[in-house]
């Protein structure tokens, strides 16, 4: 039997898993303005898991409050023609973009929505770039749930069209994702409800975790590498967070290699890996999932990065682009630029791995969310024809 509690990330402080719980609320009063968020709570678990390997149970709310919608349990892809183009014998990659609402969001959603089941809350609000709100749009479909989205005004048509098609209230917002994340937080500070924005709750980065469950019960093994692109900084500490409960049960020795990767033009978590400080510098990338100002997760991603020997790397939106379209034609797999990154950061540190290591490439969302920055780097035909004859 595995119990559950909240373990503060700053000050160690335990408290019950429920709805009043986000940030911790000793470290909350020290958050600094343009800063990541302070005092992140994590799930901590107390036992030990018994028999069959149970992803199910390995989660801090009960099965009977999942949201009847299939998340997770996505595809482990083996590239044939990846693995001789990058000469890794061993590369597989993760699709996400398989998930009921096309990201890897799906698997934060889940889980925020089971706990708003189980706690008796109708409402959820969230801000998001695109990906986490059509998905907590589609799985509170799913649940039955009202879902408030602030949206900033740059989000992806396909993103803002699919929230509003699962019946989510969607406030476009006049700023970017770091305005909308505030006024989000201002909503259900006035109105109540749940609020998922991402880190904030703690449930979101539990959920992520499931991603590493899963991999480990797909290859019977834990991977040596996993690249992961990073915005906030939740997938990367879920990721961990997955790893390091296989390693506390006792299924895996120790954590795999983590390396984030971010957009050139975007890439404060990177900065602040290498200098140590947190910069507000406004950020622009085609890759708009991981477009991040101030990373909310930032600290926390940062103290596990360090804790682990993880890596950062950053790529240009050119090689986001370029390694779009070569995964595409290699694979058979449309990602979204974001997930593209990821494949990109492999390229990029390819040379420097053992060709029989276990690398996986996450693939976090759907190419079809975003056609408009695909299309950047395709040649669309232009000229319409009549006959066969026109083709050369
Ligand atoms: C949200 C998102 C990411 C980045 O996740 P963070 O937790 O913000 O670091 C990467 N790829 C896709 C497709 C996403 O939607």
């Amino acid at each position: 039997m595995i119990n559950y509690t909240y373990r503060c990330t700053i000050c160690s402080a335990a408290y019950e898993i429920r709805p009043e719980y986000t940030v911790c609320p000793q470290c909350a009063p020290d958050q600094q303005a343009d800063q990541p968020l302070h005092g992140i709570l994590e799930v901590e678990l107390h036992g030990s898991a018994g028999g069959r390997f149970n992803i199910g149970e390995l989660l801090p709310i009960e099965a009977e409050y999942f949201p009847p919608i299939p998340v997770g349990n996505t595809p482990l892809w083996e590239p044939r023609r990846l693995r001789a183009l990058t000469g890794l014998n061993n590369l597989f990659i993760k699709d996400d973009g398989a998930n009921p609402t096309s990201s890897f969001k799906d698997r934060a959603s889940f889980l925020v929505s089971a706990a708003a089941n189980k706690f008796g809350i109708g409402e959820i609000t969230l801000a998001s770039t695109g990906n986490a709100g059509s998905s907590m749009a589609g799985i509170g479909a799913a649940a039955g749930q009202h879902i408030n989205l602030f949206l900033p005004e740059s989000a992806p048509p396909a993103k803002l069209v699919q929230a509003l098609q699962y019946g989510a209230r969607v406030f476009r917002v006049n700023g970017n994702y770091d305005k909308a994340y505030d006024l989000s937080l201002d909503y259900t500070g006035r109105k109540g409800g749940m609020n998922r924005n991402t880190a904030y709750n703690p449930l979101t980065i539990e959920g992520k975790k499931t991603v590493s469950l899963e991999l480990f019960g797909q290859l019977g093994r834990a991977p040596d590498v996993v690249f992961v692109s990073v915005g906030d900084g939740c997938i990367l500490a879920g990721v961990y967070k997955g790893f390091r409960d296989l390693v506390q049960l006792g299924y895996i020795s120790e954590v795999p290699k983590i390396v984030g990767v971010q957009a050139e033009t975007s890439d404060a978590l990177y900065r602040a890996f290498h200098s140590g400080v947190f910069e507000n510098i406004p950020t622009s990338t085609v890759a708009d999932s991981i477009c991040v100002d101030v990373p909310r997760n930032g600290a926390h991603a940062l103290s596990m990065l360090k804790g682990y020997g993880g890596e950062m790397i950053t790529v240009s939106d050119r090689e986001i682009i370029e390694a779009q379209s070569e995964l595409s034609r290699t694979t058979g797999l449309f990602t979204e630029p974001a997930g593209a990154a990821a494949y990109a950061g492999l390229k990029t540190a390819a040379p420097g791995l053992e060709p029989e290591s276990v690398v996986v490439v996450l693939s976090t969302g759907n190419g079809l969310k975003d056609t408009g920055s695909a299309a950047l780097g395709l040649e669309v035909p232009e000229h319409c024809i009549d006959t066969v004859d026109e083709i050369e």
